[in-house]
Parts: C-alpha cells; structure tokens; sequence
C-alpha cells in the first residue's frame, strides 16, 4: 500500500486530506514524495508562519535537545523563565502560563475567567458566564465545542459544558445586552480563522474594550492563529491600540515544529492558580521554551511582522483586483486572506483541488472559503507566482461553468 492508502485504512476519518504526500519543507515550499515541488499558501493554519525547517528555529530544537528536554515542572529550569519574560514584554501583559495546544490554552482561559469571576467579581458559586461570539472556533475539547455554533463541531459529542452564551460575531450592541452581573469575560477571535477570515467592523474591538471596562468583565482575545504577525501586527488588537486582559497563544509560537502554547494576562487574573489547581505535564518545558523563544525572536529579528503587513497589502490589492464571477468576496488583513467562492460556480474544495495540480498549496474552510495564508518568510516572487495561479483556477472554473450552462 501506498503512503496515502496506509494513511487512509488506518486512520480515524476525521480529516479529508488533499491528494498529495508530502515529504520534506523549506521556508515557503513543501515538496511531494516524488520530488515535486509547492507554494505553501497556507502555514498550518499560522503553525509554520516562519516557514518550514527554520534553521535558527531547527539550530534551537537540537541544541536544547541534547541539553534538557522535559524535566516536568516539577522543577524550575532554565529557559522557561526567559521565554515567559519575552511573552509578557511583548503583549504587556504581567503572566503567562505555558500549555502546549491551542484548545488546552483556551481551556486555561476559561478556567482562569471563571475564578476571577468567582474569586474577585464575587459571581454566585458556579453562575459564571463567558460571553462567546458565532462562529467562533477555539480548538475541539468537549468544553469548547461546547460554545461552538458549529453542528459539524457538535453533532453528537453533548452532552455539553454549560456556563457560555454567544453572540452575533462584530455586533456590540448585542454584547451589551447579553452581559449579566454573572458575565466573567468576553472570549473572542479579533478576526475569525475557521470561520472563513472573517474581519469585523472597525472599532468592534474598541468598543468590546469600553463594554468590557464599563461592566468589569474580563476580555479575553484567542489570538492563536491571529496573533505573532499573522496580520500584519505583533497582535490584532494592537491595530485597535487596546489591550486585552487575558490573551490566548499558539500556533506560530511553536516555530512549526513543537506545539507550543500560552495563556497571557494580568496579574490579577493569572493570581488566581495556585499550586494543584491547573497544569500540563509537558506545558512549559525546557525544550518547548527554547523553541519558543527563539520563535519570537526570529520573528523580530526577521521583520516578519512588517513583512506581514507589507506582503499582505499587496495579496489584498491583488486579490480585489481579480475579476472572476466565481470570486464573490475577498478580505483579509496581512498574509491573511479569505477568498469567498461563488457555490454555483464551484466548491471551494474543488479550486484547492485545482491549485495542487498547479503547485500551490491550500485548504478550504466551511465549504465557500479559500484561505490564502502563506509562511510570513515567503519570497514576494513566490507569493505572486501562487495568485497567478490562482486566477487561472478561477479562469478555468469560469469557462468550464458557461460550457455547463451553454450546455
Ligand atoms: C487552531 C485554533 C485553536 C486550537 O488550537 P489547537 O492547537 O488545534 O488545539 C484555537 N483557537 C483558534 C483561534 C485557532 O485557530
């Protein structure tokens, strides 16, 4: 058998991969196990933001290897404080706690709004509320499925955590009446992944700052794809000169090679662990701290933000230039880009299909969405080279349609 038939007989079916075996990456490029080479447009979901086998990201990984790797928390070691430092300079924040996925940082984040509500708000015993937005995504535990709005998320995994109640994504009217005395905080995307790159109206996180401050709830920003460059900032909500009280980290912070993850906040929150009260037996350890570090590092040292911003004006320009009936919708901000897909025309499934046998790499999103999100290293070259190829998906699918409907 074949990678793709071992792959396909022995695994959960729970992913739908494109036809294509991948074997080795570098920077903004993936190679197949024949040696064919792509354009990787779209990271990981932001996990190889800086490009696949970094070498300082790689020259870390192995040094700290053969140093120490995972000697529990149980201890102090010597790179967790750094890398802990580095994360609180960076957001402004005061804490952070160290966890190694996405979804387990989240899962911090509510336990941690929860106790604050509890322990400082002086919420009822087990009345907390988190306010939530539609179509969110924040990972796949069973408590953060909980708040997805998702059936495709949901569907017959209940029953589900209670203490979560969402609202329209962008609408801060709606926000304002849903907050209760019992309302902990306000757990939102700055701009949503999964749900198809969706940008929200400008000043929407202003607002949520002001709500929040108004009514003393905590807001809560998951920045886990968003954050570390992803749109042309450090963090989304600097683009809105606010900062969040507890702010969740993951993805890109792993350099593309570890999962590594954080929750970020204020002292006030962070406070509220003590000793045995939450953990991860691989959470902050000496080798995911090295890495992590130097992930942040090489994305100072390599302008990779400005990159971001620069590189991702560009693709937007591009992109809203592009004159197909099959695009209905383009947005995004940085190297970050939702390419919306007339359904009548095809499925955004079928244009990533057509990309892979042009040499680029990408992934749909809730069946109408193209994602457009390359390593923030790649060559403005290559960047273009994968749009022009985009647009002759768009031109094939356009003259295979008014063959269909002339037929
Ligand atoms: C991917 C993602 C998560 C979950 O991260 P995992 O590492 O897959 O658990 C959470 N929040 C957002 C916004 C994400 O994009």
């Amino acid at each position: 058998m074949n990678a793709m038939e071992l792959e396909s007989r022995y695994s959960a079916r729970n992913y739908e991969p494109l036809p294509v075996v991948l074997a080795r990456g570098e920077g903004a490029h993936l190679w197949d196990a024949a040696g064919r080479r792509y354009v990787d447009m779209m990271s990981a979901y932001s996990a190889a933001s800086h490009g696949h086998a970094h070498p300082r990201i790689l020259a870390a990984l192995e040094a700290q290897a053969k140093r120490l790797a995972v000697p529990s928390r149980a201890f102090f070691n010597d790179r967790l404080g750094p890398f802990l430092a580095e994360l609180c300079k960076l957001t402004g924040l005061e804490a952070a706690l160290p966890m190694n996925t996405g979804a387990e940082a989240v899962e911090t984040a509510i336990k941690a709004a929860r106790r604050w509500g509890y322990r400082v708000k002086g919420i009822a015993r087990d009345g907390a509320e988190i306010l939530v937005a539609s179509g969110n995504f924040h990972g796949r535990t069973t408590t953060v499925i909980s708040f997805s709005t998702d059936q495709d998320y949901r569907d017959g995994f209940g029953p589900f955590t209670p203490g979560f109640r969402s609202v329209p994504f962008g609408d801060l009217a709606a926000v304002e009446r849903a907050i209760t005395p019992a309302t902990a905080a306000v757990l939102v995307e700055p701009i949503q992944g999964e749900a198809g790159i969706i940008v929200p109206p400008a000043g929407w996180l202003r607002g949520l700052r002001n709500i929040c401050d108004a009514n003393r709830v905590l807001l809560i920003l998951d920045e886990v794809q968003s954050g570390l460059g992803r749109t042309g900032a450090w963090f989304a909500y600097e683009h809105e000169s606010i900062r969040p009280d507890g702010l969740i980290l993951g993805k890109a912070l792993g350099g593309g090679v570890l999962p590594v993850s954080a929750f970020v906040a204020t002292r006030e929150v962070m406070d509220v662990f003590t000793p045995g009260s939450h953990g991860s037996t691989f959470g902050g350890n000496a080798l995911a701290a090295a890495v992590g570090l130097e992930a942040l590092n090489v994305i100072r040292d390599e302008k990779l933000v400005e990159r971001s911003a620069e590189l991702g004006t560009h693709m937007l320009a591009r992109l809203s230039a592009f004159k197909h009936a099959a695009l209905k919708d383009v947005r995004g901000r940085g190297l970050w880009a939702g390419a919306e897909i007339d359904p009548r025309i095809a499925s955004a499934r079928e244009v990533c299909e057509r990309l892979l046998q042009k040499g680029v790499l990408s992934k749909e999103t809730h069946h109408v969405v193209v994602r457009l999100a390359p390593p923030l290293v790649i060559a403005r070259a290559d960047l273009d080279w994968a749009l022009d190829r985009f647009a002759e998906v768009l031109d094939e699918l356009e003259g295979s349609h008014g063959r269909r409907k002339a037929a």
